[in-house]
């Protein structure tokens, strides 16, 4: 299990923003609507109502859910102990393992990076203006007009766990991040963000120490 959702408080058990919620108790199901749209859909099918004993058997796995979780992510710091390690050594270690691969981006339920493409027809009559998955972990997600500003590995991790724990809170209001743990399970080279955070909480926000280049794909 690599998730986390109970130390970032927005699990096991969905609070807000959904429209059905389902727990699982043995070969049952308990359904839970959220939103007005979930309940027109509960109204819709014909469910028995829950009983008592069900729902209490669905806290119980909720509960035991939160407790299995071994991951942690402490993030009464934040955001600013990540503004405050921007420039941090560990930047470079990180950097040194990640392949730039893209799959955190593609796993992750809270990533929206996209680009757009022109397609002409072949009279140039028409043109097909479309938007499309993009991840910030490529060099090209970083090139504006003339100039790539994020061209190393380093550059584009930083970013990315910058904004999903930092400046996600700044813009939103809310964490980036809801601990879910897909991005640690589908990383190739086992990258894990919560030892990533703690390695730079334990360690001091600011350190004087020379960073070594490290070279961008
Ligand atoms: S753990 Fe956080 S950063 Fe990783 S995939 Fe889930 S929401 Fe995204
Ligand atoms: S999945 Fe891992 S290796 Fe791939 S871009 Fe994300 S952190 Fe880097």
């Amino acid at each position: 299990m690599t998730c986390f959702c109970a130390s970032m408080e927005t699990g096991p058990r969905a609070q807000t923003g959904f429209d059905l919620a389902l727990t699982e108790v043995d070969d049952r199901l308990l359904v839970e609507a959220g939103s007005e749209a979930g309940h027109h859909v509960l109204e819709a099918i014909s469910l028995s109502p829950a009983s008592e004993e069900l729902i209490g058997e669905a806290a119980k796995c909720i509960d035991a859910c939160a407790r299995s979780q071994v991951r942690r992510l402490d993030h009464a710091r934040l955001p600013q102990a990540l503004y405050d390690a921007h420039e941090h050594p560990r930047w470079n270690d990180v950097a040194g393992r990640c392949l730039a691969c893209t799959n955190c981006t593609m796993v992750c339920p809270t990533c929206f990076c996209h680009t757009v493409e022109e397609t002409p027809d072949l009279s140039h009559q028409q043109t097909a203006h479309a938007r499309l998955w993009d991840s910030c972990f490529t060099q090209e997600h970083g090139y504006i007009h003339g100039k790539n500003i994020r061209p190393t590995i380093k550059d584009r991790y930083r970013m990315w766990l910058t904004h999903k724990l930092a400046s996600w809170i700044d813009q939103f209001g809310t964490s980036g991040c809801v601990g879910c743990g897909r991005c640690i399970t589908w990383c190739p080279v086992g990258i894990d963000l919560t030892e990533e955070l703690s390695a730079w909480l334990t360690s001091g926000s600011r350190s004087s120490v020379t960073e070594r280049p490290v070279e961008g794909t």
